[in-house]
């Protein structure tokens, strides 16, 4: 099948791969002219396990091309897959939807009857809705449908190629029999397909956010009770995860979420219910997001408690600064967000990762960066280990622990194994554990 996909950032350029990959002929558009030229170039603009190679290999063999021009992708197939960016409005928490009101505009004016507009953005509920009406104005025999995006950054490509599910939100038999022909590989490999109308999948999207956001939150609340209790939040989250009712994933506690769509979508999607006269139902969301919040307050404070009080004249060394492992998106990233703090009160500070620099270095240019994780400790007052990278657990603690000023580690991840630490002569701190624990 021919189809476009607007918008090719993390989710449009991953989903324009591999739909290549999967033997569609795919034509990615975006306004950013220096982007679409590395695509075409065969170089992904950002990282992901996996994506350079699909790449390569399908713009080698001419099934996936760029442009910049809407009017070219609207000549060239009958389905659109929209992926543009649907942030947070700067004066409030709703969505700032004017990228894809922008692209539903332009398409208008040069879609073909007949053609298929599929959202993948994550949108308030109701926007398919309110787009269909807009295009109608317009474009003749037009149709607007949501597929909600699952893939999570660090295993982008992956989640493509193997999802577990696909949503598609339609208002005709063709348009869920195109989706249907689209991912007919992937439903053949096992995917559950779930076709509904477009409200409702628009909603699935930002419930199942907003579940995990409250699942992460729900065990950071336990982290600060456990604090304060001497309790062990990591034997709490694995003991209550045992039961099946519950789960053990997501439930790892820490600094908290962040990234480009957990807060924003929480935030957009409790204003929206508000608007709809639903919100006292969801105004928990809130004080989730207020909680994810406080783990980053939190982290600082017990940071300038370990460094006695104050950060003048102390030098900290970070490790971690994207918002997740696997990742190089440093876009609301709860270690960037604290390394900054502890800048701005005084602390030097220099940060490692072994794949955002350059973003981190574009978003905070005042701190130090550097590739080498010796480097970034030499000296150090203070270690905090902010994002949970897998190099960090092969650190070896004894050779790290001469190259500090003092062997003191603050695990806010949760995730380090503190026996060969604690052996090693580290004072090893977490967040929601007692000293030994
Ligand atoms: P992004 O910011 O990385 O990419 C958006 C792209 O759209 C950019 O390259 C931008 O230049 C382009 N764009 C903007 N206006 C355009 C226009 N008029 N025409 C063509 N291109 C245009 O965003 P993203 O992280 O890929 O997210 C896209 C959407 O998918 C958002 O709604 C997001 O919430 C949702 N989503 C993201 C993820 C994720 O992990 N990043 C996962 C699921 C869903």
């Amino acid at each position: 099948m021919r189809m476009t996909v607007i918008g090719t950032g993390y989710v449009g350029t991953v989903h324009a791969v591999c739909m290549a990959e999967i033997g569609h002929e795919v034509l990615g558009i975006d306004i950013d002219h220096d982007r679409i030229a590395t695509l075409a170039a065969g170089r992904a603009p950002i990282r992901e396990a996996g994506l350079d190679e699909l790449l390569a290999r399908t713009v080698a063999s001419g099934r996936l091309r760029f442009s910049t021009s809407l009017a070219e992708g609207a000549d060239f197939a009958r389905t659109h897959f929209v992926c543009v960016g649907t942030p947070q409005r700067p004066d409030s928490k709703a969505a700032d939807l004017r990228y894809i009101d922008a692209v539903t505009d332009e398409l208008a004016r040069h879609l073909r009857p007949g053609s298929l507009v599929v959202g993948k953005s994550t949108v308030p509920v109701g926007t398919a809705a309110r787009l269909g009406r807009r295009l109608a104005e317009v474009a003749r025999d037009t149709e607007v449908a949501w597929n909600p995006e699952f893939l999570r950054e660090g295993s982008a490509v992956e989640d493509t190629m193997r999802p577990e599910r696909i949503v598609v939100g339609v208002s005709s038999p063709h348009a869920e029999a195109t989706l249907r022909a689209v991912y007919e590989s992937l439903l053949r490999a096992g995917a559950a397909f779930f076709s509904t109308d477009p409200a409702t999948a628009e909603l699935v999207k930002v419930a199942a956010n907003s579940f995990l956001a409250t699942k992460i939150s729900f065990i950071n609340a336990m982290a600060e009770v456990c604090d304060a209790a001497g309790a062990d939040v990591t034997v709490l989250a694995r003991a209550i995860g045992a039961d099946s009712r519950i789960g053990n994933r997501f439930l790892e506690p820490g600094l908290g979420f962040g990234g480009s769509c957990f807060p924003k979508d929480i935030r957009a999607f409790a204003a929206r219910a508000e608007e709809l006269g639903a919100g006292e139902s969801v105004a928990f969301l809130h004080e989730v997001d207020r909680i994810n919040i406080h783990q980053r307050q939190r982290t600082v404070t017990r940071a300038r408690q370990l460094t006695g009080g104050s950060f003048a004249g102390r030098r900290v060394a970070v490790l971690g600064a994207s918002f997740k492992p696997g990742s190089d998106d440093v876009r609301d990233s709860p270690a960037l967000a604290v390394a900054a703090a502890l800048h701005q009160q005084g602390a030097t500070v220099r940060v490692h990762d072994p794949q955002a620099l350059d973003n981190a270095r574009a978003a905070l240019p005042d701190l130090t960066y550097a590739l080498d994780i010796p480097k970034v400790c030499e000296g150090a007052d203070l270690v905090l280990h902010l994002t949970s990278w897998p190099e960090y657990r092969d650190i070896d603690p004894a050779a790290l622990a001469t190259m500090v000023h003092t062997p003191l580690l603050l695990d806010a991840r949760n995730s380090l194994d503190a026996q060969p630490w604690r052996a090693a002569g580290w004072a090893l701190h977490a967040l929601g554990r007692p000293m030994g624990g």
